[in-house]
């Protein structure tokens, strides 16, 4: 027998379940009946594609897939057994005493240590197999792996650590599959009840794709004997149908919702889900679920995704990247088809014509229920655009098929209206002579709001849509129609075409000496000094040219650790009405000139969120310039 500690993840999270997650103890059956049933799922494509399987399973090493519960009422113990897959003694050991979803372990990381807000957070992830603990104060797991002859056994009391021994005799196991023992402790006492087993099965685990037995002492009246006496029953609990495979008539909410819990491992009713059956050159099913919340790991490199291939019912794999669009990630549920070989790969997969299609029909498919939603339940779309509104920018980057639905679906800040806005919106607000939409990016929202790029736009009443997640920039700069209407950034050359008036060149001329001198005095700091058309207020402004980063991008990039990319230098912009610009101009030539060149240009980084590469410069100038005017 050999000791083992759990992995301090784990010690954390056994911690947190018992302390913190009694108002849900019963989800210990569903969660542990949902490992089985991936189980299950998983010996059966090996039984049906493998040769070494389909022989094991003709010798009967392999047995039919089911699930049993056994209880015993007098000793409060569960016995949950599946004929799935197994495990031997590595797999115990990296299963059942380490985290490897990296869901969970970001979770941990966020842990508040306030317990309310701790249980809300756990809901929102499967806690899987740790979650027994419960209600159980000993577990044992008895399990043989398929095509492996020996039984191992894991004992745990779910806080010390674990036990892990070879079991022979009567105890080993003939055929593949697992057994998880529960003895109840006072809390889950109240489960050692058949009533109270086939409640939560039928609640959860309904639509389980393989039979659930019951085994117990029933008790029944004797009318010989008048007395009620005790038979040891076994009884099928569910209906064991593929549940995305019966007609949207058979089905309640409360069973689409049933499935996404027994599916996921959450606690929260799914936002929406769409059911759909095609028959035509293919033939195949989908049910996707999107979740009320994000799921922990939407914005990590690793993620889980939550589709799950099946090819004729049979499950075939999840997790796989090639189902969905990355930026889909988020969404959960199956897809069920009549058309793929049992034995496709994943390599397979990626190049396969049948699951192309599906795929765009399925994008398709999603994309159109969330503008019929947008459409019909503003509300409940709000909800979601809460969640997901980063994502689907995503799509826009990747996905060119779907560009123009995704950008109706995707809301936007703005200066004209409170809350968030669509496009659409944004294109009824249009001034007659407004010539495309505007927006600004490259900043926080309040940087973006006091930008003096929106100066003049708020002058002449034109709406400025406010692009303030730190992707909007690099998604968008991609983006250059709305159907036939331009989107244009503020602070690019483009919008400022739309601003000229006709004094300009005139006005040019006349700035002509200051912008030499400015320019001289700047360096290669500027590419160029010009007449702006778009300040109202500020005497000077930074902008970039259409296609390069802006100077908060290249900072960005620097940051995220990038190579240094050649800096080109910005071109710097004044207003020639302001007052300074207009005593500069008086004397170009004059001393103060330079100092003033500089504040020029230090402040309008400042005001696009850039710090000073030589703040200590700007200060001495500063006060020089404070000094004069005191
Ligand atoms: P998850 O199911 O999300 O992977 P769990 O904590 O529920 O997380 O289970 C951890 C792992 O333990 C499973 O991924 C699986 O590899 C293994 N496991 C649990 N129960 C069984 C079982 N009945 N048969 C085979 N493997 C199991
Ligand atoms: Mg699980």
């Amino acid at each position: 027998m050999s000791k083992r500690e759990f992995q301090t993840e784990v010690s954390q999270l056994l911690h947190l379940i018992v302390h913190s997650l009694y108002s849900h103890p019963e989800i210990f059956l569903r969660e542990l009946i949902s490992n089985s049933s991936d189980a299950l799922d998983k010996l059966r494509h090996l039984t049906l594609t493998d040769e070494t399987y389909k022989a094991l399973f003709a010798s009967e090493q392999i047995a039919p897939p089911r699930i049993d519960l056994e209880l015993n009422e007098e000793a409060k113990t569960l016995t949950i057994s599946d004929t799935g897959i197994g495990m031997n003694e590595e797999d115990l050991v990296s299963h059942l005493g380490t985290i490897a979803r990296s869901g969970t372990k970001n979770f941990l990381s966020h842990l508040s240590g306030d317990q309310k807000k701790d249980s809300n957070l756990i809901g929102q992830f499967g806690v899987g197999f740790y979650s027994v603990f419960m209600v159980a104060d000993k577990v044992q797991v008895i399990s043989r792996k398929a095509a492996e002859d020996k039984t191992w056994k894991w004992t745990s009391d779910g806080k010390t650590g674990f036990e892990i021994e070879e079991v022979t005799g009567p105890e080993a196991r003939t055929i593949a599959g697992t057994s998880v023992i529960i003895h109840f402790n006072d809390e889950g006492a109240q489960y050692a009840n058949s009533w109270r087993l086939q409640e939560i099965v039928r609640k959860y685990s309904n639509h389980i794709a393989f039979p659930i037995f019951l085994t117990y002492d029933k008790s029944e009246w004797n009318a010989e004997k008048k007395e009620s006496i005790k038979t040891r029953t076994t009884e099928q609990v569910n209906s064991a149908s593929a549940m995305w495979r019966r007609s949207k008539s058979e089905l309640t909410d409360e069973d689409y919702k049933e499935f996404y819990k027994s599916l996921t491992g959450d606690f929260e009713d799914p936002l929406l889900w769409f059911h759909t059956r095609a028959e035509g050159t293919l033939e195949y099913t989908t049910l996707f679920y999107i979740p009320a919340k994000a799921p922990m790991d939407l914005y990590q490199a690793d993620y889980k995704t939550g589709v799950k291939l099946y090819v004729k019912r049979v499950f075939i794999m999840d997790d796989s990247k090639d189902l969905l669009p990355p930026y889909l990630r988020f969404v959960r549920g199956v897809i069920d088809s009549e058309d793929l070989p049992l034995n496709v790969s994943r390599e397979i997969l990626q190049q396969n014509k049948v699951l192309t299609s599906i795929k765009t029909a399925s994008v398709k498919k999603i994309l159109s229920e969330l503008k019929n939603l947008a459409e019909n339940d503003p509300e409940k779309y709000a909800t979601f655009i809460a969640e997901y509104n980063r994502p689907l920018k995503e799509g826009l980057y990747g996905d060119f098929a779907n560009r123009e639905t995704l950008l109706d679906l995707i809301r936007f800040k703005s200066t004209k209206v409170e809350g968030l806005t669509s496009l659409a919106e944004a294109k009824s607000r249009m001034q007659p002579e407004q010539k495309a939409l505007y927006y600004i990016t490259g900043g926080n929202e309040s940087i973006l709001r006091n930008s003096p790029l929106l100066e003049i736009y708020k002058k002449k009443g034109i709406e400025v849509l406010i692009l303030d997640d730190d992707i909007d920039e690099i998604v968008f700069s991609t983006v250059d129609k709305y159907g036939e209407i331009d989107l244009k950034a503020v602070n690019k050359g483009a919008a400022s075409e739309d601003l000229k008036d006709e004094n300009e060149p005139a006005k040019a001329e006349e700035l002509k000496p200051l912008l030499e001198k400015l320019k001289a005095t700047l360096g290669d700091a500027v590419k160029e000094v010009r007449v702006s058309t778009r300040l109202a207020d500020s005497p000077s402004v930074i902008v970039s040219d259409e296609d390069e980063p802006s100077a908060r991008m290249r900072q960005m990039m620097r940051a995220m650790g990038q190579k240094e990319m050649p800096e080109p230098s910005p071109t710097l912009e004044i207003n020639p009405d302001h007052e300074i610009i207009r005593k500069l101009l008086a004397d170009p030539t004059n001393a103060k000139t330079e100092d003033a060149a500089w504040l020029l240009f230090d402040q309008a980084l400042l005001l696009e969120g850039v710090p000073l590469k030589d703040p200590a410069t700007f200060v001495q100038r500063l006060n020089r310039v404070l000094n004069q005017s005191i």
